[in-house]
């Protein structure tokens, strides 16, 4: 039979990389095998889900080139089939009604509390055979003695003893159906041969096997995917940079960087760190999944994407910028120039279009600050010097630009810095720049010349 994993989001917010990172072990856990991966939308908290929840998760795959086999599947319209299981476990007499109150279940927990026992129902009505009646739960009748043992695919070989286990509620005073039921009825109904889920429903697992093996279903195999920490080891938040999916997009990272700097978070083949997408998919089983919690940083990632953007030949880089910002135009000789000038000190989409800012806008805002500072009557004077080797240039190119620096330092015997910094400014409006010849060059000679005559009339 082939293997079939699924993803199983509650549309209760958007995704988030835990979410993510998860999803991305089960698909290619399947996809190494050659067998399916699907989603499932565990929607039945009706108050909290939202369809835009749903839409901006598969929105996050999407963009993330996940792509789940079938329709998704929504849990809240299985309900009725929840309901039939229930009601045939009750017929075998492996669940039964409880109509124990609410006050009887305080008094019962708070005194195991206090005699240091771990709070579990007592089973009171687990033998009375009750009818159907209102103001009544259905639980699920536990094997009192004996193990449940399973092998987690990462964490390999667990037992827990069912002493531990509670009778646990199937369903709901109002009639509706709890988690553990669903998940199992679902995972069997959609023939889930494995289990690939964050490390926080581990608890979940011998209760969910017990209810399957009460079923009369085949088990499937479990595999619980470690946490991700923040770089202080605590829980992920907003902090440590765990921001929704789709907020990476808008801060211009790729996605095959986030898919790739992800599954590094917890696998490994020997010491590779690039994979793409079908080369996860071709070799995912030879890796090895590791067992303790990952911890996550911003600048790895940031470290990815740049890898990724220094990868992409220059041409397609700009097509791919083009859709995003309209100032690079896919087949415009002067955006590559600016792209090649500017790419190293990229580590995001955005930032392309921070650091080339001055080759598509005017630059007539000056900081007060700054051009107080390198403004001055000295600075000007060497604007004057340089604007009148500048315009004598035939040639147009870096090289002779660096000349006509080199004249006016030698003839007003100044150093580099008194040249570099008000040409600089004048020319891209910030003291922060890749090679100011370079620049110079692209820009043309119109424009800078155009730049130097204003800041000389204007702070003059
Ligand atoms: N809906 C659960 C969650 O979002 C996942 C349940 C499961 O994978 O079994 O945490």
């Amino acid at each position: 039979m082939g293997i079939v994993s699924r993803f199983a989001p509650s549309p209760t917010g958007s995704l988030h990389i835990g979410g993510l990172r998860t999803a991305i072990f089960a698909w290619f856990f399947a996809k190494t095998y050659d067998g399916e991966c699907l989603i499932r939308f565990e929607d039945t908290d009706r108050q909290r889900s939202k369809v835009e929840y749903t839409q901006s998760i598969l929105e996050s795959f999407l963009w993330m080139g996940i792509e789940f086999d079938r329709d998704p599947f929504f849990q809240s319209q299985a309900k009725n089939r929840h309901l039939q299981i229930v009601k045939k476990l009750l017929k075998e007499g492996k669940a039964y009604y409880c109509n124990c109150s609410n006050e009887r279940l305080k008094g019962l927990r708070e005194g195991q509390q206090r005699a240091g026992i771990k709070p579990k129902y007592d089973g009171k009505c687990r033998e009375l055979n009750l009818d159907k009646g209102s103001k009544q739960v259905v639980r699920f009748k536990n094997p009192q003695s004996g193990m449940v043992n399973f092998k987690d695919l990462v964490r390999g070989s667990i037992s827990i003893s069912n002493d531990e286990l509670d009778d646990l509620i199937l369903v709901r005073e109002d009639g509706t159906p709890t988690y553990n039921l669903s998940v199992v009825v679902d995972d069997l109904d959609m023939g889930i041969t494995h289990v690939i889920r964050g490390e926080d429903h581990i608890n979940n697992t011998p209760r969910q096997i017990n209810i399957f093996k009460a079923i009369g279903a085949q088990l499937p195999e479990y595999g619980h995917v470690p946490m991700i920490l923040g770089e202080d080891k605590k829980r992920m938040s907003k902090r440590h940079g765990s921001v929704g999916v789709l907020e990476f997009r808008e801060m211009g990272i790729l996605p095959e960087a986030l898919l790739n700097y992800l599954v590094r978070l917890g696998w490994s083949l020997g010491d590779a760190e690039f994979f793409t997408l079908e080369e996860l998919v071709e070799n995912f089983q030879k890796g090895k999944l590791n067992n303790s919690p990952a911890i996550f940083s911003l600048d790895k990632l940031y470290w990815y994407n740049r890898e990724y953007l220094s990868r992409y030949k220059l041409t397609d880089l700009l097509t791919k910028l083009s859709k995003l910002d309209k100032h690079f135009s896919a087949d415009h000789k002067y955006s590559l120039d600016v792209l090649n000038l500017i790419k190293d000190r990229c580590s995001t989409l955005v930032d392309f279009t921070l650091e080339s800012q001055y080759f598509f806008e005017d630059t007539n805002d000056f900081d007060s600050n700054l051009s107080r500072k390198i403004f001055t009557k000295e600075g000007l004077e060497v604007l004057v010097h340089l604007n009148s080797y500048i315009e004598t240039i035939e040639d147009w190119n870096a090289e002779n630009i660096h000349h006509a620096m080199n004249s006016v330092i030698e003839g007003l015997k100044i150093n580099m810095s008194k040249i570099g910094q008000p040409f600089r400014l004048a020319i891209t409006g910030t003291m922060n720049s890749p090679s100011i010849d370079k620049i110079a060059e692209i820009l043309g000679k119109e424009t800078v010349i155009f730049r130097l005559d204003r800041v000389i009339k204007e702070f003059s």
